[in-house]
């Protein structure tokens, strides 16, 4: 990796850092997910980083991908577990990273548990690791506590534009992970604990973030209007996944209704990917805490915590 390439994560890392602490202050209970995710991405925009992906705040059993719609109204429940999962990045060098607001005295020794596991699990890294070392002792120290990880959610490495480029960290030691940490790259640790069956499932009605996954040679043939949201969403996002309200000027001019049909059809016909909200099985409460990292050659160089980066090198010493 150049030092141009690492300079651009850690910056990317530290606006990503302050936007967690910043969402801490604003994650409360009455107020509405949509005033809660514009206030964030505002402050990641002022801060001078671009947004990689669209906040995800994701509520009690709905595990990932939930983020506001351009009209939502649903506000942050009494006695809740939030999980805020951010992206920011710097000429497409990404910081992904998740914490999780607990509202609820029952959830806070989960809450814990699984900061705790990606703790140990970011300890295991060093060059030629294996992936799935850091999944065996993240989920021993979940099941320790007597609670699940989810199986079918996990890390990922990260490249420039791509959040998920290929490779799954996973949180258990699953025989089939062959992948190993090398020195240079970088990558997303996110450990996800539940009091549920530790497995998520899509669901396909609610979809509130999108990809482009191919550009048709002839843009024309979408009609006007489904053409010009490709090429907005090409010129904006490239790559990098997007949702409704960031596109509030094209939807000032076509309207919702288009925009949304428009959306649907070409997840339909591939040009879109689409990422449903995914929730937990057995209604289980869902925890997650996600740092993103850059493998140097005797541990991880935590981008998106400093605090974190510090106490892995002297917890590596013991
Ligand atoms: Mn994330
Ligand atoms: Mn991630």
């Amino acid at each position: 990796m150049g030092e141009d390439e690492l300079k651009y994560y850690m910056r990317a890392g530290e606006i990503a850092y302050n936007a967690k602490k910043f969402a801490e202050g604003v994650v409360k209970p009455g107020k509405t997910l949509l005033e809660v995710a514009d206030s964030i991405e505002k402050y990641i925009i002022d801060s001078g980083g671009d947004l990689a992906f669209p906040i995800n705040l994701s509520v009690n059993h709905v595990a990932a991908h939930r983020t506001p719609l351009i009209d939502d109204k649903e506000a942050i429940p009494e006695d809740s577990v939030i999980k805020v999962d951010l992206g920011v990045h710097i000429n497409g060098f990404i910081a992904d990273t998740a914490l999780t607001l607990i509202f609820n005295d029952k959830y806070i020794q989960l809450g814990e548990v699984v900061q705790k596991a990606l703790v140990k699990g970011l300890s295991q890294v060093k060059p030629g690791v294996k992936f799935s070392d850091a999944g065996r002792v993240i989920e021993k120290t979940v099941r320790k506590a007597g609670y699940k990880v989810i199986k079918n959610l996990t890390g990922h490495n990260l490249s420039q534009y791509r959040i998920h480029a290929g490779e799954s960290i996973p949180n258990y030691r699953d025989p089939f992970a062959r992948g190993r940490f090398k020195a240079g790259k970088a990558y997303a640790m996110e450990p996800f604990g539940t009091d549920g069956k530790g497995w998520v499932k899509e669901i396909h009605s609610l979809i509130q973030i999108y990809s482009l996954r191919k550009v048709p040679e002839d843009l024309d043939k979408l009609g006007p209007e489904k053409a010009k949201i490709v090429d907005y969403v090409t010129k904006k996002f490239r790559t990098l996944p997007f949702c409704e309200r960031w596109l509030r000027p094209l939807i000032g001019e076509l309207g919702i209704n288009e925009v949304r049909g428009a959306l649907q059809e070409l997840s339909k016909s591939g040009v879109l990917y689409s990422y449903p909200v995914l929730v937990e099985v057995g209604k289980g409460f869902v925890v997650q805490f996600e740092e993103t990292f850059v493998v140097g050659d005797d541990g991880p160089i935590i981008t998106t915590n400093p605090v974190l980066r510090e106490e892995i090198k002297t917890f590596k010493k013991h």
